[in-house]
Parts: C-alpha cells; sequence; structure tokens
C-alpha cells in the first residue's frame, strides 16, 4: 500500500474521487485500504453485518477501468467513481444479503436492488457491505440488532445512537467513505451527531422508498451520512427525485435552488431545546454555533416551538400503528425464515414470529396493533393523528418569520452500552428533538459543532421547511468550518482496549 492509500480513510468521498480522477490513488488500492481498515478494525466496532469483499474489488476494478478510459478520452467519470462507501442492512441490495439486523430476515437475498441503490451504483461509488443497525430500524441506540450492538468509535463503551449505528460508526472510524441510512423518527441524525458526522435526513418526498424495509411508510426516508457537509449535499443531489416506483416521490420544486448564503438568513433557536434537561455543553454549542451563524450575517434569536409536548407521543402511536401493518408481511411464506416443527398454518405464523422478532420490535407490534383495534382507534392512532396535524401547523407557523432553527439533536452526547436498555420510556426520550421534523415531513440535518469535555462529538440539527436542504447546508457549511471538526479522527486503538475494559 502506498503512504497515499494509508491516509485515505482521512479524506471525506469527495475528496477521494478528486484523488482517484487525478489519478493519485487507484479504485482498488483505495478498495484495499479500507477493507484492510474493517479487517482490523471492525472486530472492535460492529459495524458490519456483511462485508462484499471480492465483489467490492472486483466492482473497483471495472471503475478503475471507466476511470482510466475517462482519463483517455476526456469524459468527466460518474461522480463517486472508484470511492468506497457503504449501505444500512435494510436496503435491498440484489444479491446480496439484506436482513435489517433481525433473526426473521437472517439470509435473506432480494432479488432487487432500492432505487437509492441503484443511484449509488449509477455514481460508480464500490459498495463494501450492508452496515448494522437497530432490528427493522426500531431504536436509538443500535443495541436492538439481533446481530451485535455497535460500539461508538470516539469511546467503545458507548453507543453509536441508532437507528443507523453501523453507518454513522462506519463513516466516523474510516471503514466507509460515505455510508446510506435511514430515518423515521431520528436515526440518521441521533448516530451523526453521538458519532461526529453529518447526517441528513431529506424532506418526505424527496429520495425513493422503493426498496427500503419499510417501518412507518409516512415517516421513513433515506439520507446520507458523511464526512462532510459537501459530502451530504453531493449525495443527497444524486438520490433526490421522483422515481415510478415510489409514488410518494417529487422532483425538487424550483424553490429548492434557495438561498447558499447565511448572511440575512432567520435563525429561530427554539427555547424548549435550551432547557436543563440538555446537557449544559450542548446548549453552550448551540449558543456557540449561533454566534458563528451571526458572525456571517444571519439573524439569530430564540423563539418558541408549539406543540413539542405532543412529538414524542404522536410519534410512537403513528410508527407503531404504521409497522404494525407493515411487518405482517413476515409471516414465514413470502420472507426469509419459517419456523420448524408447527403444527397448523396459524401456529406456523405464531411461531415463526415468535423467534424472529426481537423484544422491542414486539412491542411496537404490539402497541401499534392495540392503539389500531376496534374501540380505540379513535382515541389512540385518532388522536395521534390530530396531533399530527397540529405538530405541522406548529412548524408551519414558526417558518413564516424564519428560515431555519437550530438546536441540539439528542439531550446528551453519547450515553453507555446498557445504559438505556432497561427503559424502554427512557430510550424514546432520546428522539425528543428529532421526531418533530419527521412528522411534519420537512428537512433536518445533524453537523459536528465540537466535543464534550469527555472527548465526545456534539452535534447540532439544523431543521427548515419542506425542500429547503440547500438552506441547511449553506448554514450547516458555516458551523463546519467554525467548529473545526473536520481533522480530528478518533483513536480506534484507543476504542478497543476501552472495549475490552468495557467487557
Ligand atoms: N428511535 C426512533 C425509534 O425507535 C427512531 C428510529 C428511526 O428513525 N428509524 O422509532
Amino acid at each position: 500500500m502506498s503512504a497515499y492509500a494509508a491516509g485515505i480513510a482521512t479524506l471525506d468521498a469527495l475528496g477521494l474521487a478528486a484523488a482517484l480522477r487525478r489519478r493519485e490513488v487507484s479504485s482498488p488500492e483505495a478498495t484495499r485500504a479500507y477493507l484492510d481498515r474493517i479487517d482490523s478494525y471492525d472486530g472492535t466496532i460492529g459495524a458490519y453485518l456483511h462485508v462484499r469483499a471480492d465483489d467490492a474489488l472486483r466492482d473497483a476494478e471495472a471503475a478503475q477501468r471507466t476511470l482510466d478510459a475517462a482519463a483517455k478520452d476526456g469524459s468527466t467519470p460518474p461522480p463517486f467513481c472508484g470511492v468506497p462507501v457503504a449501505l444500512k442492512d435494510n436496503l435491498c441490495t440484489k444479491g446480496t444479503p439484506t436482513t435489517c439486523a433481525s433473526r426473521l430476515l437472517a439470509g435473506y437475498v432480494p432479488p432487487y436492488d432500492a432505487t437509492a441503490v441503484e443511484r449509488i451504483a449509477a455514481s460508480g461509488a464500490v459498495v463494501l457491505g450492508k452496515l448494522n443497525m437497530d432490528e427493522f430500524a426500531m431504536g436509538s441506540s443500535n443495541e436492538n440488532s439481533a446481530v451485535k450492538p455497535v460500539r461508538n468509535p470516539w469511546d467503545a463503551a458507548r453507543v453509536p445512537g441508532g437507528s443507523s449505528g453501523g453507518s454513522a460508526a462506519a463513516v466516523a472510524a474510516g471503514l466507509a467513505a460515505f455510508a446510506l441510512g435511514s430515518d423515521t423518527g431520528g436515526s440518521i441524525r441521533l448516530p451523526a451527531a453521538f458519532c461526529g458526522v453529518v447526517g441528513l435526513k431529506p424532506t418526505y418526498g424527496s429520495v425513493s422508498r422503493y426498496g427500503l424495509v419499510a417501518f412507518a411508510s409516512s415517516l421513513d426516508q433515506i439520507g446520507p451520512l458523511a464526512r462532510s457537509v459537501a459530502d451530504a449535499e453531493a449525495v443527497f443531489g444524486l438520490l433526490a427525485g421522483r422515481d415510478p416506483h415510489d409514488a410518494t416521490t417529487v422532483d425538487r420544486p424550483a424553490t429548492a435552488a434557495a438561498p447558499r448564503i447565511v448572511k440575512g438568513l432567520r435563525v429561530g433557536l427554539p427555547r424548549e431545546f435550551l432547557t436543563d434537561a440538555v446537557q449544559p455543553e450542548v446548549r453552550d454549542a448551540v449558543r456557540r454555533a449561533a454566534d458563528w451563524l451571526a458572525a456571517e450575517g444571519a439573524e439569530v434569536a430564540e423563539c418558541g416551538l408549539p406543540a413539542v409536548e405532543h412529538w414524542i407521543p404522536a410519534y410512537y402511536v403513528v410508527s407503531s400503528a404504521e409497522a404494525s401493518s407493515n411487518l405482517a408481511r413476515f409471516d414465514g411464506v413470502r420472507y426469509g425464515n419459517r419456523a420448524v416443527g408447527y403444527e397448523s398454518i396459524a401456529g406456523m405464523y405464531m411461531k415463526t414470529r415468535s423467534e424472529g422478532f426481537g423484544a422491542e420490535v414486539k412491542r411496537r407490534i404490539l402497541l401499534g396493533t392495540f392503539v389500531l383495534s376496534a374501540g380505540y382507534h379513535d382515541a389512540y392512532y385518532g388522536s395521534a393523528q390530530k396531533a399530527r396535524a397540529h405538530i405541522r401547523n406548529g412548524f408551519d407557523r414558526v417558518f413564516a418569520d424564519h428560515d431555519l432553527l437550530l438546536g441540539p439533536v439528542a439531550p446528551q452526547t453519547a450515553f453507555r452500552l446498557g445504559e438505556k436498555t432497561g427503559d424502554p420510556i427512557q430510550m424514546y426520550l432520546q428522539d425528543i428533538c428529532t421526531v418533530g421534523a419527521s412528522l411534519a415531513g420537512i428537512p433536518a440535518l445533524s453537523v459536528p459543532a465540537g466535543f464534550d469535555a469527555q472527548g465526545l462529538p456534539i452535534g447540532l440539527q439544523l431543521t427548515g421547511p419542506a425542500f429547503a436542504e440547500n438552506t441547511l447546508f449553506a448554514a450547516a457549511g458555516c458551523i463546519e468550518r467554525a467548529a473545526g471538526c473536520r481533522g480530528r479522527f478518533p483513536d480506534l486503538g484507543a476504542a478497543a482496549s476501552a472495549a475490552g475494559a468495557g467487557r
């Protein structure tokens, strides 16, 4: 390996793509460098459920042929040609296992690629493998994976956040140049914050969900986890757009081309997220970032955000209701594993689902079935839908005189493995700052903004009105430059010894 290849994992994906085009490194060399890092470090981190070692190298050779041909004839290769990346394991990949970190889908190999996966392939990126997650994307710490937990690269005794914990940890640890995750109530933003990477939950309908194993269809969105704001923007650009396979998708409206400058942006800091319940260093980070935006000419002021108290209850009723319906398809007939030793068809369903689903997934199915059941539907599901409309209206009112909101992603930085597994409510409260944007269908981005006294990353959330991703990228770019976190990388040797001590 050249000296250059050894430093590859510190480049962002656009930087590596440029180095590949300049022929400073080849795609097989970059891919081997990433696979070597996975070999060395993923035993500790646990980010990967499936590594496509041979297939990735074969794809890298094909990408190199494209790069060589482009260099010869002066054409432009696809934007991420030859760049090694990875995918959350709830994105269907033709010929490669897709398990949602569930026993029920162990060994399942889809017959088609998700639209997002096709678009990543069309960008020339090389897929290294599939990433660990909370089972069926239900969780906030990645501890609900039926396979293994993921450890935070900054401190292996701590969680990476969830449910896209493998995606965030892989990008932070230099085990993929960028990753795709999914976000239903915070599953891209929370792990991005805990692991110190950039994560975007796009506007609902901007990215096709075709081939994403559904959790809660009215909330699910696919998005990037990346080492820089520029990478997140470039990956979002690849993913976004109408897809005939997903009727909820739209082409980005012309307004999406809106301002890319911070000067003049009206930024609100919701008071509801600056209370004593938030770790003081996280609150300080919000105020510091507010000053950075103000220094570039933004008008920043505290504001109120209506209906915040309804976010968590509405989210857990709506998402569980949709999950109970979506997960009905896992019946032992059409997908994944079937239990052995049953006596009737009903017994087969029961045994398959009892053995296949983990405790949290069962909790959501039971909760969702209950809130939809005759006699309770209006009181629970109906009320939650009304609360959701109220929450949307609350955002509309705030965005009438604000361009974006700035606040924490979570009440505190990454917590310890096992700290919250005994109390589902404590775990659900990790989503207190993120589920609002999900219910309203609006975009929200997590950007690294510094570290706390324990050396753990602090992520801040920027939220905007529908299709305002460009405004989020502009503000996130300002915070990224001022925070200067991009030069800092976790010490994976130290992570490994902490993991040993924590076991
Ligand atoms: N933590 C939330 C939940 O468990 C969000 C998960 C997600 O966004 N997929 O439902």
